[in-house]
């Protein structure tokens, strides 16, 4: 299969295609992928497809038929080739999706490229004609304007980046690395390829090398959020402009590097059974997301922390934030992460309002379970560290059955303790049990002390203010004041407050978020709030009883006076010096 990419007028956001398929056959059938790997969503990508039409290469129109969404069969008749040529509309500014305008194209495969089942395994070659000026950043090999895929699926798994971007190189390990960076913000970029390249050495060192000849992250500069997709030898990331300063969102940026680079090894060259080969035309359904998401997460804290970047304070900052998260999640005495990986497609993927009463996220848990399971593990005189590398010196390039981490963890746990930790933490839903102490750490739990306390410290000295009390929502981001969700079982739960209700009064006195705070503690637990809130336009009043607020904000504390084992425990553990006295 050979492809024409071409894009005579970016700012009409589309892309113009041939597919040419030599020796076709009498009826040859091309389909686009409804969905991309690594982002479990049937996304529908031929909604985007415009003017698909054939010809039989000399001049002569083939007639092409739809035989559902995605697929189509061309009357090739004895041709010896056809070109279906289409256009692709690319508006969607996200890792999974194609994005074209006036600066620069951005593309995944699998929403761009028609295949031809049963030729997937053939190479495939991008030829790209691009406006003056503009290159291509892309892990395919070739260039400067035609790469070829080894297969189809390296096509769909090798996004490319068109443009006027720039690129910072650097080397880890001997092996070649870019950053290709569009779109403008406050990145300093010699800091950003050097604390990329202490990641990439860190990991590299950990998994014993680096997979590939040569690396690609694609970095898209935004106003949107963080979002990355990993790749074979690349990655996407779409990093807010100012994500860059102060230091907690830098340090949250290079999480998000060190999240999608270690995605190398973990769900790229080695994937769950599950998912080979990958069928683009349909979900594919796994339980093991919970391990090749969280512990990827994991070792995204854990890699910042031995590269130097995160001192041993913030690293468990970083912990004591993720067990404050699980704490605050109903969702997670309900559904295990087994289940959570398995309806990643309706679930993690298709977040509503009631998410966090219903489900749990498998980045989340999984992540922790990750810390269970390395604690339990280094506790019986192993460690995650080597259960990756046993899981991938078996599984490298093949798929990992789904029982397949829990067997590898009874080759160093033993089998009952194995199967008794995935009953618990992987099936189960019983809150967690972290072997803490042999690092010299133990939780602490206290209530919040604002609406934003994500916890992962200890509470602030405020002494002045009374205890608040407790309603049980999440605000929603954004100037208005509304509910973004009701926690089950809470106060304002059982009063009715609802999800999307907007709070505009309380006691007949308007209210903003700082207001708001000081009523809850003003009136205590025992006390109540009379809310006035916006529903649908119509004024309704809710009177709320206030309970007291939990003790679902957590940290992870140093013991006073550590052993030398639970120091030597602590360190070689996290890779940074002991923070206590
Ligand atoms: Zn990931």
């Amino acid at each position: 299969m050979r492809y024409r990419l071409s894009l005579p007028e970016p700012h009409t956001h589309l892309f113009h295609v041939q597919a040419i398929l030599e020796r076709p056959g009498p009826a040859p059938e091309l389909v686009l992928p409804v969905w991309t790997p690594g982002s479990y969503l049937v996304r529908e990508f031929a909604r985007h497809l415009e003017g698909v039409e054939a010809e039989d290469g000399e001049g002569g129109r083939l007639a092409i038929e739809r035989l559902d969404k995605q697929r189509f069969r061309v009357a090739a008749g004895g041709a010896k080739r056809i070109v279906v040529r289409y256009r692709v509309y690319a508006n969607e500014l996200t890792v999974r999706t194609c994005h074209l305008d006036g600066t620069h194209g951005f593309l995944n495969g699998a929403a761009v490229f028609l295949y031809a089942p049963g030729r997937e395994r053939e190479p495939h070659a991008v030829e790209i004609e691009a406006p003056e000026g503009w290159s291509v950043a892309t892990a395919l090999p070739g260039g400067p304007t035609t790469f070829t895929a080894r297969d189809y699926d390296e096509l769909a798994d090798s996004p490319m980046e068109l443009g006027r971007h720039r690129v910072v190189p650097f080397t880890a390990l001997g092996k070649p690395h870019e950053i290709a960076i569009w779109g403008r913000g406050n990145v300093d970029e010699a800091r950003l390829a050097d604390d990329t390249r202490r990641v990439v050495e860190t990991l590299g060192a950990l998994m014993g090398g680096l997979p590939y000849e040569r690396y690609l992250f694609i970095l898209h500069l935004t106003e949107k959020r963080k979002g990355g997709l990993e790749h074979a030898s690349s990655t996407t990331l779409n990093v807010g402009r100012m994500q860059f300063f102060p230091r907690d969102q830098y340090e949250e940026t290079l999480g998000l590097f060190a999240h999608e680079f270690f995605h190398i090894w973990n769900v790229k060259r080695m994937r769950p059974a599950a998912l080979v080969p990958f069928d683009y035309g349909r979900e594919q359904y796994t339980r093991l997301l919970w391990w090749f998401e969280g512990a990827t997460s994991y070792y995204e804290g854990l890699a910042l922390a031995r590269a130097g970047i995160l001192d041993a304070r913030r690293f468990l900052r970083s912990l004591g934030r993720a067990l404050t998260q699980l704490e605050r999640t109903p969702g997670a005495r309900k559904m295990s992460v087994e289940e959570a990986s398995f309806l990643a497609w309706v679930k993690l993927y298709r977040p509503d309002e009631n998410s966090a009463n219903s489900a749990i996220s498998y980045y989340l848990k999984g992540e922790l379970v990750a810390l269970a399971l390395d604690l339990a593990l280094r506790r019986a005189g192993s460690s995650l560290d080597v259960l990756l590398r046993t899981l991938y010196s078996k599984y490298e390039g093949r798929g990992v059955p789904e029982d397949g981490v829990e067997a590898t963890a009874a080759e160093l746990l033993g089998a009952d303790a194995a199967r008794r930790f995935f009953d618990r933490h992987v099936r189960g839903t019983e809150p967690l049990d972290l072997d803490l102490d042999q690092v010299g750490l133990r939780l602490r739990r206290r209530p919040a002390q604002a609406f934003d306390d994500k916890g992962g410290s200890p509470a602030k000295n405020d002494e002045e203010r009374p205890a608040p009390g407790w309603l049980g929502i999440d605000l929603a981001a954004g100037p208005k004041l509304a509910v973004a969700a009701v926690r089950e079982g809470s106060p304002a739960h059982r009063a009715g407050l609802y999800a999307e209700d907007e709070l505009v009064a309380e006691d007949g006195f308007r209210v903003d978020r700082g207001a708001l705070w000081d009523r809850l503690c003003e009136r205590g637990p025992g006390g109540a709030l009379r809310l006035t809130v916006f529903r649908r336009d119509e004024l309704v009043e809710v009177t709320v009883p206030l309970a007291p607020w939990p003790d679902d904000t957590v940290w992870l504390e140093a013991v006073e006076g550590p052993s030398d084992a639970q120091r030597a425990a602590f360190e070689a553990w996290s890779g940074t010096r002991w923070p206590g006295r």
